[in-house]
């Protein structure tokens, strides 16, 4: 059993993307009620269907950055769009952010070769703002996991352990087992991962029960684990907030 307390939620979304349903501040709210000392936003870039655009991220900046005893970052959900690792947000909205997640979607790019996935994961870690591999587990994108991880720990990338996957009624295919499968890689070369809830109602957010026990059941060393460690989040995410 792992002992630490778990300190942040950095997938999380709101009304912004418009297939979640809570607000900022609901969601703010919830975080402070179990006691995080991080939250952090990253609504859905604007490549997937009916979300926010791109100014939307740019004024993110207005939200109050401490909320009594927690500190708010803005981030958001880059999708990746093809092999050569495009993402859907430019500058000058990426630079304000305090991170961006990379992710792959089925409504953005469509499956084609497992080398077509590893280099979009490959090249999408190039760009500084990608702090995160959101659920690199999805059985429909197939990639080489010792590369991946090898260039993640190269670039300070963190790979996600994401709840929704872990959830009964997952919709990424074989998930679990490809989770699994990056998990020992990552043990292998000490890849540092982070949960994230990935929660679109704000009773989910800063809930991590189902990743906590995958990772438990794996022994996979707590020290590796980034929710648990206020000195590897500053190290990857808040090193250099501005106010
Ligand atoms: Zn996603
Ligand atoms: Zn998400």
């Amino acid at each position: 059993m792992y002992t630490s307390r778990d300190l942040i939620d950095i997938h999380t979304h709101s009304t912004g993307s418009r297939h979640a349903y809570s607000t900022v501040t609901e969601n703010i709210r919830a975080a402070q009620a179990l006691g995080l000392p991080y939250y952090g936003l990253s609504d859905h870039a604007p490549a997937m269907p009916f979300t926010t655009g791109g100014s939307y991220f740019l004024n993110l900046i207005v939200i109050p950055r401490e909320w009594e005893n927690l500190t708010f970052l803005r981030g958001a959900e880059c999708n990746i769009l093809n092999a050569n690792g495009d993402i859907d947000l430019e500058e000058p909205s990426l630079s304000r952010l305090d991170y961006a997640l990379a992710a792959i979607h089925r409504n953005c790019m469509e499956p084609t070769t497992p080398e077509d996935h590893t280099n979009a994961y490959l090249k999408v870690m190039d760009n500084p703002h990608i702090k995160v591999l959101a659920h690199p587990d999805d059985g429909r994108f197939p990639y080489d996991f010792e590369a991946v991880v090898r260039k993640a720990v190269d670039r300070k990338v963190l790979l996600e352990v994401n709840e929704c996957s872990l959830k009964p009624d997952a919709y990424r295919p074989d998930a679990k087992e490809n989770l699994r499968g990056l998990l020992e890689v990552c043990k292998k070369y000490n890849a540092p991962v982070i949960l994230g809830s990935d929660a679109h109602f704000h009773t989910d957010v800063g809930k991590h029960p189902l990743g906590i026990k995958f990772l438990e059941e794996m022994d996979f060393p707590e020290e590796l684990i980034v929710n648990f460690h206020e000195e590897l989040i500053k190290f990857f995410l808040t090193g250099n907030l501005t106010k």
